[in-house]
């Protein structure tokens, strides 16, 4: 079986996803999980940009600001 590399949609630094932490959120396409009520139906599809290779840029653009990264969605690749 291949696996599909994981992507993302878009980010935000945000303050209400991790207690006490300043969060580089990360949303993550490719859900499969359907949850009735989901709040972000967007991230079902398979699509946006290629998420490892964009990872290590994202950091260090917020590393001064961010103290951990939150990743949204639940994209299907785990080895990655
Ligand atoms: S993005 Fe979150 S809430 Fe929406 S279907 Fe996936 S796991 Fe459920």
């Amino acid at each position: 079986m291949t696996e599909t590399p994981l992507r993302y949609m878009e980010y935000a630094v945000t303050l209400a996803e991790a207690p006490k932490e300043v969060s580089l959120t990360i949303a993550v396409s490719n859900c499969v999980f359907r949850c009735s009520g989901c709040h972000s139906p967007y991230l079902w599809e398979d699509k946006g940009e290629l998420l490892l290779p964009a990872l290590p840029g994202l950091i260090r653009t917020y590393a001064g600001l961010i103290s951990c990264v939150c990743f949204m969605g639940e994209g299907q690749n785990p080895s990655e």
